[in-house]
C-alpha cells in the first residue's frame, strides 16, 4: 500500500509542499545601448536544489513529515 500525506495538525489531505529554491545562468542580451532585449529563455538551465528536509501542510503550515521518510514509505 503506497504511503499517503495527511497532516496530523489540521487533517488536511490534500495540499503540501516542500521549500525549494533553484539558481542557474543564463545569458542576458542586450542592444548596442546596453538595453535589454526580450529573453525567452530565461528560466533555461534553471537547477532546482531542495531547500528542506521537511513536506509541510499548505493548510496549517506545519511540518507532516520527512521527505525521505515519506519517500521510503517508512514509518
Ligand atoms: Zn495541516
Amino acid at each position: 500500500m503506497k504511503k499517503t500525506l495527511k497532516c496530523k495538525h489540521c487533517g488536511n489531505e490534500d495540499l503540501f509542499y516542500t521549500k525549494e529554491k533553484y539558481k542557474g545562468e543564463f545569458e542576458f542580451c542586450m542592444d548596442k545601448e546596453g538595453n535589454p532585449v526580450f529573453n525567452a529563455d530565461i528560466h533555461e538551465g534553471a537547477t532546482y536544489e531542495l531547500r528542506s528536509k521537511y513536506i509541510f501542510c499548505r493548510e496549517c503550515d506545519k511540518r507532516v513529515c520527512r521527505i525521505d521518510e515519506f519517500e521510503s514509505g517508512e514509518e
